[in-house]
Parts: structure tokens; sequence; C-alpha cells
């Protein structure tokens, strides 16, 4: 990375991702200048990844990228925000090569055009340790009309968008576990794993909408990230287990091995979103999703108390002894 020069880089390949961003400077200054809209609250939201623990050392330099800029892009979804731009800080590894890193920035090109949120800045660096990527997003949301985690209210009914257990489920399936699912079912699950799908449409117009009350992404878990929403308003779940929306591929894995029950609840990667809302709302939230062809499925209610409660197909509690889970 040396010899390729840090400045002939981000001039290379960097800098186009700025297009159409005036603000950036083509990233030639010392910072980006970001425009806010009057009423607006700036929205900003980082992660960070590191090679062999939130993804695998030898996926695609392509799709860590994406999925890098997506996970935090379904955090803007998530409090209902619209992206302004995305900050990348970038640690590669010594020997990195020259179509290594221009397969990262290819895929970054990819989603800058599919989402049409610009790179707006970042910096690169050289590092002795793994590949490390930390992405910061910045978006904005009418004042008052962010998707909070402590807005749940007792008696509303809790929804999630898409389909749950997903991206655990691929992961599984990269890793071999699936082996009596066709093929194609397994790709289509690595899929969902490897590119998971921001809800930022749909984020903005819940958030617009004023229907819903508090929402957050799914990236821990279904029951962990309700407990969030539970610990955030005061407040406890209850989920009907049988009425979580599960994708055909999710469905035959099930069947196959009722376990996997755990890894839909508990693994995570999902990025859907997870909101509450009054009992009213449900048919004119899902009207809203259904403009964007998603599922927005009641699967379960808030209530007075603490703590996530998991009940079976009889309406008896599920004792689940897993992490993320608490039984209060
Ligand atoms: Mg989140």
């Amino acid at each position: 990375m040396a010899r390729l020069g840090e400045f002939d880089l981000i001039e290379r390949l960097f800098a186009p991702l700025a297009e159409g961003f005036p603000g950036a400077l083509n990233l030639k200054d010392d910072a980006a200048l970001v425009p806010i809209s009057t009423g607006c609250r700036l929205v900003v939201t980082t992660d960070a990844l590191v090679a062999g623990v939130h993804f695998r050392t030898d996926d695609p330099p392509d799709l860590v990228a994406r999925k890098a800029l997506r996970v935090n892009l379904s955090d803007l979804a998530a409090m209902g925000a619209k992206p302004l731009g995305l900050l990348v800080a970038a640690c590669f590894p010594k020997d990195v090569d020259e179509s290594w890193l221009t397969r990262f920035a290819k895929g970054l090109a990819q989603d800058k055009a599919e989402f049409g949120v610009p790179i707006i800045g970042g910096d690169t660096v050289s590092t002795p340790g793994p590949f490390t990527l930390a992405v910061t997003a910045l978006g904005e949301v009418e004042e008052g009309r962010a998707l909070k985690r402590s807005a749940a209210q007792a008696g509303d009914v809790i929804m999630v968008s898409g389909t749950i257990g997903d991206g655990a489920l691929g992961l599984d399936a990269l890793e071999g576990k699936l082996a009596n699912l066709f093929e194609d079912e397994r790709k289509w699950l690595a899929d969902r794993y490897l590119l998971p799908r921001p809800r930022l449409e749909l984020g903005q117009a819940l958030a617009a909408s004023r229907k819903a009350h508090a929402g957050m992404d799914i990236s821990d878990g279904l029951l962990a990230d309700l407990a969030h929403i539970c610990r955030a308003s005061g407040l406890s779940g209850i989920v009907r287990v049988q009425d979580i929306p599960l994708s055909s591929p999710a469905r035959t894995a099930l069947k196959d091995d009722p376990k996997r029950i755990e890894r839909i609840l508990a693994g995570g990667d999902d990025y859907e979103l997870l909101i509450t809302a009054p009992a009213s709302s449900v048919a004119p939230l899902q009207e809203i999703a259904a403009r964007f062809r998603l599922g927005l499925t009641v699967i379960g209610h808030m209530a007075e108390g603490a703590g996530v409660q998991a009940l079976d197909a009889s309406g008896a509690p599920m004792s689940l002894p897993f992490k993320g889970w608490r039984h209060f």
C-alpha cells in the first residue's frame, strides 16, 4: 500500500465515490461541508468491523465494503433518517495488493450507486494487524420524528419488517451447516448474510407517518434487540414465536431441525426494522410497507413489567437459554 501512495489511492479509488456531493470538496480538503435541511436533526452513527471478528477473512472485499456501508445505513433507517453521506476509515494490512483495493473500492461504488449515498470523507492507513474498517453514516430526520427505542407504550403491538433469521442461517449455510437444504436455498440465505438490505425507505416513511412509536433495526438478534426497546421504554415485550415471519428457506431449515428456532430468534444480522405502534396503526403501517413490497408483521405486544417473553404455539412461555436472552 505504501508503494501505491495514499494520495494516489484516494484520487483514483475514493474521490470518484464523492461525486455528486459538492461539500466533499473532491476529498481534497481537511473536512467535508454537509448542508442540513431546516427543521431537521443530524443523525450520526458509526460501526467498526474487524476481519476475523465481524466478517470472515476470505470474504470478497467488495462484499465486505458493501456490508459495512449497509449496516450503518440500517442504523439510519432505524431512526427514520434520510442518508446524507458516509465516511470510511480503512486500516489495510501492509501486504494488501492493488487488485484487492480495487475490488474493495468497487464494492463501495456499487452501493454508492444503489443507495445514492456518496462517500464524503474518511481515512486510509496501513496496519500490521488485521484489515479493519470503520464507517460513519450521516443522515437527517425532521425534528421530533426519529424512531427511538424509548418510545414504546404499554399495549403497543410489536411488528417486524421482512423475514427474520435469514442472516444467521445464511452464515450457517456459508459454514456448511445446512447440508439438507437445496443449493439455491443455501445461496439465497448466504446472500442475505453477506448483503443485508437496509430498510431506508420504509424507516423514513414510518417516521414521517407519525403512526409508529418505538423503532430500531435488528442486528443482535430479534429477542436481544426487543430487550433493548423494553429496557429503554421501561416495559416488557411478549412475542408469539409462531407469528414470526420466515422466508421459505428458513422454514425448510427449521423443519429440518426445530432447534434452529434459537438461531432465528437470537442469531442477528437481520437488519430488518423492529417497531412498536398502537393497534390502530397496524393497517395503515402495513399499507406503507406494501408500497416498498415489504411485509410488516405483528409478532406480539408490549406490556407493563420488564424483559422479553417468547410464547410457543400453545401460548406457553418458551425457555430459551442463549446469549441475548433474559427471562424475568
Ligand atoms: Mg442498530
